[in-house]
């Protein structure tokens, strides 16, 4: 008896890895299976690529990436529909998706030589007979391994930023969304035909699992902390340098001073929007308690309002059918503890879809309030004040994102948060803000990606420094006489011997 197929799980069928839509089981792509010789090969043929996109420099590098982003800019409706058969995300959201991810490439295109191209830089009294000259080199080849709930706008943040520092990539796109990553691959090779400067090889865990072994000089792995775990004990093996974007659970703080239609619009965007699949999506909100009850009444408002289905709606189906017993699980559990589902509940669960759900006065140890979630729910739990707040947003292993309404602190509040990240009186912002760095800490990972962090990241930083002039002061030659170690007393006392 073979067993029945859930629309959206991956197949492989004669080599070839079949993704299938989740909400209606359509085929949406049929990709070769690497292997882990294809792997390394991919990662062979890549070597000379990456020197000879190295060798275009930063202007010739920046023309190509201009052009891949016109290119993705001028197809944005056929992507984003590729994206809606194959993750079954609204086509609206991809379109919010794509949009973001071009913003990126457009700012590591244009930004990379001043981030990362050769410059002096001053030397101090010390060493006043030296000039410093600091640039940041491509690292060869960087390994980029993605998730599929946003599979535009993840490796692009880091693949842009990869290529725009010299490197050459190769990509392994989740299972669940190859041929977004491959339509991806193949658009670049349309504006760099002469080398294969950027590749997918795809497949299972096990072809992330090659790619992290195949002699890539960086990896870039967005996913989950479980599997950011493997990964870094996987390069540990080679000492190869990670950057791990994991898991999360980000909160949102509504002050007294809120506004707070907007606190419920954004709440309810951050937390539901792609079907509550974001790593810094909002799972859970702590309001104080003098908003509370008008708070969650405009939530409710807002979420009992969204469509729920395959095509023209708010929220889609659950990318991965797995993540479903995941999300049950939460509310069950968060309902079975004295939680109380003002919105959904148990029933909205109904499978490839969840209902928006929104629970309160969910017990902070429950599951619901302590583990990724990753479906359209929210916890909103009261809180005496902010610091409260702060107290149980910062009580959790995950560092991610953040969140904060209101007027008087928000801005204080946010920076106190535990996280990489947060958006003052609006959700997920700092995602598309090209100039920030994005990024978490904790069991959300380190390293960073956009912004000018995220173009050092694929650079390492060569530093080298140049004689000017003779020393009138020798401190680093064997010719140094005690008239010389006498003298570098002095200046040791001078320039370093004030204050305490
Ligand atoms: P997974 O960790 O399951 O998978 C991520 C990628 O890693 C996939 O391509 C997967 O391949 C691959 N992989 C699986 N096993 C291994 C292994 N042993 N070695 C190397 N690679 C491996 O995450 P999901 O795809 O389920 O993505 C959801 C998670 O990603 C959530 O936790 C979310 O918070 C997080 N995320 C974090 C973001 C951030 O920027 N911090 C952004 C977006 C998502 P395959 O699919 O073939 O198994």
């Amino acid at each position: 008896m073979t067993a029945v197929h859930v629309p959206g799980t991956p197949l492989i069928e004669a080599g070839r890895l079949v993704s299938t839509s989740p909400a209606t089981g359509a085929e949406a792509g049929r990709l070769p299976v690497a292997t882990e010789a294809d792997v390394r090969a991919a990662v062979d043929r890549a070597r000379p690529a990456a020197d000879w996109w190295a060798g275009l420099g930063f202007a010739g590098r920046r023309d190509r990436l201009q052009r891949w982003r016109g290119v993705l800019a001028r197809r944005i409706e056929e992507l984003a529909e590729l994206m809606h058969t194959e993750g079954g995300k609204p086509v609206g959201d991809a379109v919010v998706e794509i949009l973001t991810a071009l913003e990126h490439i457009d700012w590591a295109a244009r930004n990379a030589r001043r981030v990362l191209g050769p410059r002096r830089v001053r030397s101090r009294l010390i060493l006043a007979e030296f000039t410093g000259h600091l640039e940041y080199q491509p690292y060869g080849v960087v390994g980029v391994i993605g998730p599929w709930n946003y599979p535009v706008f993840t490796p692009i943040g880091s693949a842009a930023y990869a290529l725009a520092a010299g490197n050459a990539v190769v990509f392994k796109p989740s299972e669940y969304t190859p041929a977004v990553g491959q339509w991806l691959v193949d658009r670049f090779a349309e504006v760099v035909p002469e080398q294969p400067v950027f590749q997918a090889v795809h497949g299972l865990g096990d072809v992330g699992a090659a790619l992290c072994r195949s002699g890539v000089a960086k990896l870039a792995f967005t996913g989950s902390t479980a599997t950011a775990k493997k990964v870094m004990a996987a390069c540990a093996e080679t000492l190869t340098p990670v950057l791990l974007e994991a898991g999360g659970k980000d909160a949102m703080i509504v002050d007294a001073d809120a506004d707070l239609d907007a606190a419920a619009e954004a709440a309810v965007w951050g937390g539901l929007t792609n079907a509550g699949q974001t790593c810094i999506g909002i799972e859970r909100v702590y309001a104080v308690d003098q908003v509370f009850d008008a708070f969650v009444d405009k939530v409710v408002a807002k979420a009992g309002r969204l469509t729920v289905g395959a095509d023209g709606t708010d929220l889609g189906p659950i990318t991965m059918p797995s993540q479903i017993d995941v999300i049950r699980r939460h509310i069950d559990d968060a309902v079975a503890r004295g939680g109380r589902a003002v919105l959904g509940g148990p029933e909205a669960v109904q499978p490839p879809y969840v209902h928006p759900t929104v629970l309160v006065d969910v017990p902070e140890d429950s599951a619901a309030v302590r583990e990724e979630t990753f479906g359209p729910t929210l916890t909103v739990n009261r809180v005496r004040d902010v610091d409260e707040a702060v107290e149980r947003a910062n009580a959790l292993p995950y560092g991610l994102g953040g969140s904060v309404f209101g007027r008087a602190r928000a801005v204080a509040v946010a920076r106190r948060m535990r996280s990489g990240m947060a958006s003052v009186n609006s959700a997920l912002t700092f995602a598309g803000m090209s100039t920030l760095p994005f990024g978490g800490t904790g069991e959300s990972g380190f390293g960073r990606i956009h912004g000018e962090d995220g173009l050092r990241e694929f650079g390492r930083p060569k530093a080298v420094t140049r004689r000017r002039a003779r020393s009138l002061l020798p401190a680093m030659t064997f010719e140094r006489t005690p008239a010389d170690v006498a003298r570098l007393v002095k200046v040791a006392k001078l320039m370093y011997g004030r204050g305490r």
